[in-house]
């Protein structure tokens, strides 16, 4: 059954760069509803950032100010979700498909016994209901997905949607929630910061991968000379490299079950090409894959594609990009 008295769409992200995202594709759908669009910011700090989710295509932003909301405790969230929520009654409630986010999607929606599809692909509507689609089976089939109950919630992994461009002339309304907190029943006692590449892998304009195809972990170095000859900084993997043979670790990850990455350039080396893989990097503005095997699926997804042998032509690649730049 659909509850009639909900409405609006409701975006939320601990990454200001995935809200930028949400409110994108949020701001189209509230548009076709002729409803409002409205982002939620948390922490001490959560005003500092109202202004620039409106200017990113909110109509107003609930800030709900509490210092228990500074470090991410998903008891503590749900719980001031479900009061934000339970008031606000949005029709459709979009949420980052980050790690943080994944938590939170579920338990929102199971205390409030409604519907919860995650990592959608894409988002449409259909009689005024908000319709997924998401891969399923491992990513060898993508499933169509409409809801039945009130709020609509999905989660949506980083770099899906294209942000708006900011507009600092649009006016919106900053809304102080105030909840009540629970001190959380478990107590952070330190955190430390992971070692990870010069950039977030979904943030790299330039990526090259390392597949199977290379023999040995010290042989990504021809990797990584290639990235840097092409301009780039960040080097991706498939899964085995980083799942498996544990060469690279999991920030470099690519794929279904890794990042979703959309570069301007995604240069596949000595990588298959698995259905799994594509679904993480086949919205890349051009793809080239560089394999020996001609059959290899990767050639059907590649804009430009080279057959041979790895270890001829990286380096031969990696001759001719660097006699360019020297010109
Ligand atoms: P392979 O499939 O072994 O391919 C190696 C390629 O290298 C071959 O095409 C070969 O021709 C080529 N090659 C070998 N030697 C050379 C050479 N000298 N020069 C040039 N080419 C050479 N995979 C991911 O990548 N990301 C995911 O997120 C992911 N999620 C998964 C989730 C599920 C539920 C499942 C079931 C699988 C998932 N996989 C994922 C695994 C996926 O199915 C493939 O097994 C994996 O992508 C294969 O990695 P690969 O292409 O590096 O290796």
């Amino acid at each position: 059954m659909v509850e009639e008295t909900h409405s609006g769409v409701l975006i939320f992200s601990e990454r200001d760069d995935v809200v930028h995202e949400l409110l994108s594709k949020g701001r189209e759908l509230a548009d076709q509803l002729n409803t409002m669009l409205s982002a939620i910011s948390c922490g001490s700090d959560a005003s500092d950032r109202a202004e620039e989710y409106i200017a990113q295509g909110a109509d107003n932003v609930y800030t709900v100010v509490n210092p228990f909301l500074d470090l991410f405790d998903v008891e503590v969230y749900t719980d001031a979700f479900m009061k934000l929520v339970k008031e606000q009654r949005p029709s459709i409630f979009l949420i980052g498909a980050t790690k943080r986010g994944k938590e939170l999607a579920p338990r929102v929606a199971q205390r409030l016994g409604v519907g919860c599809e995650t990592e959608c692909t894409n988002l449409s509507l259909e009689d005024g209901n908000l319709v997924i689609e998401r891969m399923i089976y491992g990513g060898n089939a993508i499933a169509t997905e409409v809801y039945r109950t009130k709020p609509q919630i999905a989660t949506v992994p980083p770099r899906r949607f294209e942000s708006l461009e900011r507009d600092d002339s649009r006016k919106g309304e900053v809304v102080e929630f105030e909840v009540e907190i629970k001190e959380p029943r478990t107590k952070l006692v330190e955190t430390r910061d992971r070692e990870v590449g010069a950039i977030r892998i979904e943030d790299a304009e330039i990526i090259v991968s390392a597949g199977r195809g290379f023999r040995g972990k010290e042989d990504l170095q021809l990797v990584m000379d290639l990235t840097k000859a092409v301009g780039g900084i960040c080097i991706g993997c498939s899964r085995p490299i980083s799942a498996d043979l544990k060469w690279l670790p999991e920030d470099h990850w690519v794929g279904l079950s890794g990042h979703k990455v959309r570069p301007k350039l995604y240069v596949a080396v000595g990588i298959s090409g698995q259905v799994q893989h594509l679904a993480g990097m086949r919205d890349s503005q051009v793809i080239v894959a560089i394999n020996k095997d001609p059959d290899a699926p990767i050639f059907k997804a590649a804009d430009y594609g080279i057959i041979g042998d790895l270890y001829e032509v990286v380096p031969k690649l990696i001759s001719i990009f660097k006699s360019i730049l020297k010109r």
